[in-house]
C-alpha cells in the first residue's frame, strides 16, 4: 500500500474494520465536513466505490440528521425566494463565524444580489420567517455546503453557477488551510 504524505486525521471510521478501507479521501471530500460534496451513496452503505478517490461525492463519514424529509422540503420550496435566501444568509454567516471561514464575500454577495437585485431597495427588518422550530434546528445542524445548495436551488440559473464556483473557491481555500498549519486569515487574494 502506498503512503501519501502524512495528514493529521480529524475523522474516525465508525464502521467495522472490513468497511474501514472505504473511508479514504475522494475528490468530493475536499472541505469536509462543512464544504464537501454530498456523501457517496456507495460508501454510506459500506460498498466499494468504483470511482475511488476520483469520486465527486464525499467518502468521509457524515453524521445523520442533516436531511430534511419530504414535507420539510416542500415547505422550503414554497417559501418565498427572498425570505429563504435571507434566512440562509444568516445561517451561513453564523456558520462561517463559528468555523472561522474566510473568503465568503463572493458567495454572500451573490446571495445578497439575489435577495435584492441592484437598483431595488434592500428589504427592511428581519426575515419574515415562519419556519417550524424543528426545521430551524435541522437547518442549523446542516453543513455549510448543504445550506448553500438549498439556497442555490432558489436562485436563477446564472446565480446557481456562480454559487457553485464560489463554493469551489471556498473548498480550495479550506483545503489549503488544512494543509498549512500556520494558516491564519489573510487577504492575499487582492
Ligand atoms: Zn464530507
Ligand atoms: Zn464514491
Amino acid at each position: 500500500m502506498k503512503h501519501g504524505k502524512k495528514r493529521r486525521q480529524i475523522w474516525r471510521p465508525r464502521r467495522p474494520s472490513e468497511a474501514s478501507e472505504a473511508w479514504v479521501l475522494s475528490a468530493g471530500s475536499l472541505g469536509h465536513p462543512e464544504l464537501c460534496q454530498r456523501p457517496c451513496l456507495h460508501v454510506v452503505v459500506g460498498r466499494h466505490c468504483e470511482a475511488g478517490d476520483a469520486c465527486n461525492h464525499c467518502h468521509l463519514p457524515h453524521g445523520r440528521g442533516q436531511k430534511m424529509d419530504k414535507r420539510q422540503r416542500r415547505i422550503l420550496e414554497e417559501m418565498p425566494k427572498a425570505d429563504f435566501l435571507r434566512l440562509a444568509l444568516q445561517l451561513l454567516e453564523d456558520k462561517a463565524r463559528t468555523m472561522e471561514l474566510g473568503g465568503t464575500e463572493v458567495l454572500f454577495g451573490i446571495l445578497e444580489g439575489e435577495v435584492h437585485p441592484p437598483g431595488t431597495p434592500a428589504p427592511a427588518g428581519a426575515p419574515s420567517c415562519s419556519l417550524p422550530k424543528g426545521m430551524m434546528r435541522c437547518l442549523r445542524a446542516m453543513g455549510f455546503r448543504n445550506v448553500a445548495s438549498l439556497a442555490a436551488r432558489k436562485c436563477a440559473e446564472g446565480a446557481k453557477i456562480r454559487i457553485r464556483e464560489a463554493m469551489q473557491a471556498l473548498r480550495a481555500r479550506v483545503s489549503e488551510g488544512q494543509a498549512d498549519a500556520s494558516y491564519s486569515d489573510s487577504d492575499e487574494t487582492c
